[in-house]
């Protein structure tokens, strides 16, 4: 993605960072698609009858996803919230305005503990701000129908199902399952597809809502997307008569995120993909040539159309640490914020998305330069750094010496 634009960072006293991290809330999601820029500048300046924008977003939603109706929130995780609220309350204003106290509602949701994921909060967090109970089902890698079946009360409001590289991959019960189980039962099953750009399967494999982020992959604005059953996205919509007002997604995002819809439905997908494949060869081809750097190319866990280097750190021969040559990375000039989730196992990820025109070889030149700048010294320990982080995150706005 290229932009004309000025660099406003500086101006606000930022840096410059490079980010192959991925779409992530700490560093500003993405790079907002140029028709989403445009409608949002068109439409700050005037008034608009804020209903009538939410009934395009929901007739763009359906066409997008195929479903019945959607809504847009203020982000994916308060499109979880209001979710299960509306389950909870159906159309009715008094029990949308008594939530979070859920006297007299069922309450119960029913999540997978595989499935309890971190995305910056706990996603039970957003299941119980809507005055919910979390029912865990199975165990965190082991989960079977009778799990789900044993958990179903008289109680049971919905489960939610998170589709998410943070989820266990494995030993779950899949979602075309869960949502037999749950139908037969009267219980709505609501998917978190935060970042994923299946905008049609989750409801075709029977999900009732499907929750995701606009300003993921989409490249919209902070916004959420909640698309499904039309009953539950009325209750859910209703919610900005209730505990959806604290969550209030305003004009620019409601509009932003139509057009970032409709630029999805008319994106070149294969050009970005060939883009994207470029990005990862350079970095092949350039990283296999540093000692002790081991690059391959890996699949999306969750079956995104999307490939990511990941770079093997081979201590003894790299002289560093994993962890040790992405904190460097992003304290060198420019910072490069690498995907390090994964740093105690030797390795972390560059996520080839979100590049403007040029980064590419920076990034490719910036962490051959690092690794060989830090090749023997002193790595931190592991613990020591991720301890420092969460000190300085404490210590906001205070900057820690
Ligand atoms: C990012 C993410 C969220 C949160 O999305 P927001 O739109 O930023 O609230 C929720 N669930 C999963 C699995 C995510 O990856």
């Amino acid at each position: 993605m290229s932009s004309n634009r000025p660099d406003i960072r500086p101006q606000l006293g930022l840096r410059r960072i490079i980010n192959v991290s991925g779409t992530m809330t700490s560093l500003g999601s993405s790079i907002v698609v140029p028709e989403a820029v445009q409608t949002i500048d068109g439409v700050l300046t005037e008034f608009i009858e804020i209903n009538e924008l939410h009934r395009r977003a929901c007739a763009a939603i359906a066409r997008a996803t195929g479903a019945e109706a959607g809504c847009i929130t203020a982000s994916c995780s308060s499109g979880i919230t209001i979710a299960v609220a509306g389950c909870m309350t159906g159309a009715d204003l008094a029990r949308i305005e008594q939530l979070p106290d859920a006297t007299g509602m069922k309450d119960e949701v029913l999540i997978q503990v595989g499935h309890m994921v971190y995305y910056g909060a706990p996603i039970e967090q957003a299941i119980r701000l809507a005055g919910a109970k979390v029912v865990p089902v199975g165990q965190s890698t082991f989960a079977r129908p009778y799990h789900l079946a044993g958990k179903i009360t008289e109680r049971t409001v919905a489960a939610v199902y998170v589709v998410s590289h943070h989820a266990v991959q494995y030993g779950q019960i899949e979602l075309a399952e869960l949502c037999t189980i749950c139908r037969a039962r009267g219980v709505p099953v609501i998917v978190d597809a935060a970042s994923e750009y299946d905008l049609r399967g989750f409801l075709a494999k029977g999900a009732d809502l499907v929750a995701y982020s606009a300003h993921k992959f989409l490249g919209g604005p902070t916004a959420g997307i909640v698309a499904g059953r039309k009953d539950l996205v009325r209750a859910a919509f209703l919610q900005n008569c209730g505990i959806g007002r604290g969550m209030k997604v305003g004009k620019e995002s409601v509009a932003g995120a139509i057009a970032a819809l409709e630029a999805w439905g008319k994106r070149d997908h294969a050009a970005v993909r060939a883009r994207e494949a470029g990005y990862l060869k350079l970095w092949m081809e350039r990283l296999a040539k540093v000692p002790g750097l081991k690059p391959s190319i890996v699949p999306d866990p969750t079956d995104n159309p999307l490939d990511r280097l990941k770079l093997e750190i081979v201590p003894a021969e790299a002289g560093t640490t994993a962890w040790a040559l992405a904190a460097a990375l992003a304290q060198a000039e420019p910072p490069i914020i690498v995907r390090d989730h994964e740093v105690e196992h030797g390795r972390f990820y560059l996520d080839p998305c979100n590049l403007h025109t040029g980064e590419a070889e920076v990034v490719a030149d910036q962490i051959a330069a690092v690794a060989v700048a830090i090749r023997g010294r002193p790595s931190p320990d592991l613990a020591d750094l991720r301890r420092r982080q969460y000190e300085a995150l404490l210590a906001w706005p205070d900057r820690l010496p």
